[in-house]
This record gives structure tokens, sequence and C-alpha cells, in this order.
């Protein structure tokens, strides 16, 4: 028997056998601003649940403690259940998006370091930007789980950035999120997929992700058919 933890914009959560464990089902929901626009695409379920698959394959075997088990089935996958930490974790090699906006900098300006931002998740706030000393404050996050996430999030940029440029691919910024394990170790969850991720092919500068869909752009599953092939044929 499966019964549904937990729904959110793009996926739903059910129960295992295994109490430690869920099953995590990926829909076609696309969601932008906020979820003000929320669209069905075709496939898109099931290319993100390999996509991200593949990446949380990767990032295990690197060394990097995730709540990734084993993908299941096309749409779905198995997951450590863990207590979420509600903040996204930004991380971002260049400038462009609501970065772009805040300092007013050129689109793909190259930053002479990583940038790493939390958001407090909220849909009611919007998401707003939170810093190490306030998350603290509100109990969201120890100092310890800050530092865990800030560290971890820097070794996935520098592992994916490596992946994807041996694809060709630029890895523009990503968002990542944390949980919390029974026994209280802070581990990667979520998802990694060109839904949270600036990906771009390095000799067109084509966006290759979800920004295709924010801005209407064109036909947003191409770019992220090219990124799961390119990863197949790097990873398997
Ligand atoms: P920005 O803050 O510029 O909008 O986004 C920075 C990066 O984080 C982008 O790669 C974007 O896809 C990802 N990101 C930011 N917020 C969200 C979110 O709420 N959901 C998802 N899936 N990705 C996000």
């Amino acid at each position: 028997m499966s019964a549904l933890v937990a729904s959110g914009k793009t996926k739903e959560l059910y129960t295992t056998d295994d109490p430690k464990v869920l099953r995590v089902h990926y829909t076609n929901h696309t969601t932008a601003g906020d979820g003000e626009r929320n669209e069905m695409i075709p496939d898109k379920g099931a290319v993100n649940n390999e996509i991200s698959s593949l990446i949380f394959g990767y990032l295990n075997q690197k060394g990097v403690a995730t709540h990734f088990v084993k993908q299941l089935d096309a749409t779905d996958q198995l997951n450590l259940s863990v207590k979420m930490i509600p903040l996204e974790v930004v991380v971002r090699n260049l400038s462009s998006g609501h970065f772009q906006k805040r300092y007013g900098t050129e689109y793909l300006q190259p930053l002479s370091r990583p940038v790493v931002e939390y958001f407090f998740k909220s849909d009611e706030l919007h998401d707003p930007m939170i810093n190490d000393s306030a998350a603290e404050a509100l109990n969201i996050a120890t100092e310890a789980q800050l530092k865990t996430m800030r560290e971890t999030a820097l070794k996935v940029n520098d592992l994916m950035k490596s992946l994807f440029k041996s694809m060709n691919i630029i890895l523009v910024d990503f968002k990542i999120e944390f949980g919390i394990t029974d026994d209280g170790q802070v581990i990667l969850a979520d998802e990694i997929s060109p839904d949270s991720c600036r990906l771009l092919d390095a000799d067109t500068k084509q966006s290759l992700d979800k920004d295709v869909f924010r801005k209407q752009t064109g036909d947003m599953m191409t770019g992220y058919r090219e990124i799961l092939d390119k990863l197949k044929a790097t990873l398997k």
C-alpha cells in the first residue's frame, strides 16, 4: 500500500514499505512566477526524473550525501525520507535572473567567485532572501547546518560545473534544497533538473532550461531532452 504524504508544485510524495524511504512521483506541472503560471508539459516529469536521478547518482558517487536511493521507473524515484529545511540555496557563477535585476549587472557577467544565497521558502512572502543570522534567529537552521549547506552547495557547484563543461554546457546558476535525516545529518534533497538550473549551450548561449518557459521563447522540452541525452552519454 502506498499513501500520498505530500504534494508540491511539481512532485508527489508517497509512502513505501520502508518508513525511511519515500517514492517521489515527478509530474508534468511546470510553474513560473510563484505558481501564477502552471501548465502541463507532456513528458516533463519523466525527463526531469531521469535527469535528477543521473545528477544525484553522480553526486552520490563523488561523495556528496544525498537523499537519492534509486530511479524506479520513468516518472518515479526512491528517496530517503527527510525533514526539509525551508531554505532555497542558490549558487551563481554568472550574473542572470534576480541577481542581475538586484545589482544592475550585465546578463552573463562573470562573477569573480561563486555567490551563495539563501531564500526563505514561503509562497505567501514570495521566498524572500534571508541571511545566516536571520535564519539562525528564526530557528530555520543552526550555524552548523548553514555551514554544511554552504560547503555542500559549493562542492555541488564544482562537481556540476565540470560535469556540464564536459558536455559543452555552461552552468550559470542553480537552486538546491537540504533535508535532515532521522539521525540529524543534513543531506542534499529535492531535485536538480533544468527546472532548477540555468544551463546554456557553450557555443550558441542558447538556454536549455526553464528560462525558455519563463520567457516564452520556444519549446522548453528541446533543451531538456538535449541535457538528458548528453548526461546519458557522459554518465552511462
Ligand atoms: P533567480 O534567483 O535568478 O530567479 O534563480 C536562480 C537559480 O535558482 C535559477 O537557476 C533558478 O532556476 C533557480 N530557482 C530559484 N528559485 C527557484 C524555485 O522556486 N524553484 C526552482 N525550481 N528553481 C528556482
